[in-house]
């Protein structure tokens, strides 16, 4: 960190800024220059509150050399982390994969048709929320512990792993008795004491953007799930609140190469509720793919009309099949490949459950 002193700083505030630097247990380097002096800090080990200094007096500046977060970045660890959350499905390597179901979990025939449906179409594991944080406190909750249930049912039916959403601590116990992976939605991205507690159970997280967060609050609350220990943090790009209400939210494509540039971590993406319109999400998810991301997110229904949540930008079990076709060439054109089943399902014939389902 470098911290800039006005033209005309005094002696005495260039010391201030020494000694505040100093209590804060770094070491301080005036570097007189020919118009203003600038003071380095030295032994930055990522954490440094800078605000005690930016408000002293004769500060004009502060220049931060190291990125705020730590573990996540990758000047920590340079090659790609790979996540892996069931035996063959990995996000963050060659293979691009797709998580895909309903919104949420509604009743068992629901479920296990979306399972089915999106495993035949070439979904790598199923996603389906028991608990949802809803915008609305009328709007439908989800089934709790049930939709718990029936996902390991779906994924008894399937072989496909589950991927669903915790929305607290106690919450995200329950989840990780059941999930492959737990999800961290959109609003809960900057709650930290959920953040710290999934960062404790030994889970792959799939921790998505929120709706006004920047990317290095993404990687910041990244960050919480890396400090307490669980480095199994797949990231997710769903698309940040604008002024333009043409769409649901704003699809950042961008964060992705940008993220993937910052961080280790992979990074998928969510063009469903990126867009939050149907007939968006499908070019929304080539460009995904054709941007870099290690996998994408897609909310599949079997009867999107009658869907509880999201029904809206749900796609239909047909247009998902044709969307991961298209998926495989975007992805064979840039050296890369849709990622093939769960390993319990490669043995398989189609139509049967592998070892997984016993
Ligand atoms: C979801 O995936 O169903 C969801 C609620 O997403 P988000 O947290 O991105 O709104
Ligand atoms: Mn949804």
């Amino acid at each position: 960190m470098l911290v800039v002193m006005q033209n005309h700083a005094t002696p005495e505030q260039i010391e201030r800024v020494v000694k505040v630097i100093e209590e804060m247990g770094y070491a301080a380097r005036p570097m007189p220059g020919e118009t203003r002096t600038t003071v380095g800090l030295v032994g930055n080990d990522g954490r440094v509150d800078s605000s005690r200094v930016e408000s002293l007096p004769g500060v004009a500046e502060i220049i931060h050399v190291s990125k705020p977060y730590k573990q996540v970045s990758r000047e920590w660890r340079e090659e790609n982390t790979i996540v892996t959350i069931a035996p063959g499905v990995s996000f963050g390597g060659a293979d691009v994969a797709i998580i895909a179901g309903p919104c949420s979990v509604e009743t068992e025939e629901q479920i296990v048709a979306a399972a089915k449906a999106v495993r035949a179409a070439g979904a790598t594991a199923l996603r389906g929320g028991a608990f949802k944080p809803r915008s609305s406190p009328y709007s439908f909750q989800g089934l709790g512990k049930r939709g718990l249930e029936l996902l390991a049912l779906a994924r008894r039916e399937t072989g496909l792993p589950i991927v669903t959403e915790a929305l607290d601590e106690e919450g995200a116990h329950l989840v990780a008795e059941v999930a492959d992976c737990i999800q961290i939605g959109a609003r809960n991205m900057q709650n930290y004491s959920l953040l710290r507690a999934v960062g404790r159970i030994n889970k792959p997280v799939l921790l998505k953007r929120g709706m006004a967060a920047t990317i290095t609050d993404l990687l910041m609350s990244a960050e919480y799930i890396l400090a307490e220990g669980n480095g199994q943090v797949i990231l997710c790009e769903r698309g940040i609140r604008s002024f333009d209400t043409t769409t649901r939210n704003l699809f950042d494509v961008t964060a992705i190469p940008i993220v993937q540039r910052l961080s280790h971590l992979p990074m998928i993406a969510d063009p469903s509720h990126g867009t939050g319109l149907r007939d968006k999400v499908i070019p929304m998810a080539r460009a995904a793919v054709a941007a870099g991301a290690d996998g994408i997110l897609v909310e599949v229904h079997p009867t999107p009309d009658r869907a509880l949540s999201d029904g809206g930008q749900s796609l239909y079990p047909d247009q998902f099949a044709r969307l991961v076709t298209e998926l495989r060439a975007i992805s064979s054109a840039i050296g890369r490949q849709i990622a093939g089943p769960p390993e319990t399902l490669r043995q398989s014939r189609p139509g049967t459950v592998g070892a997984r389902a016993g």
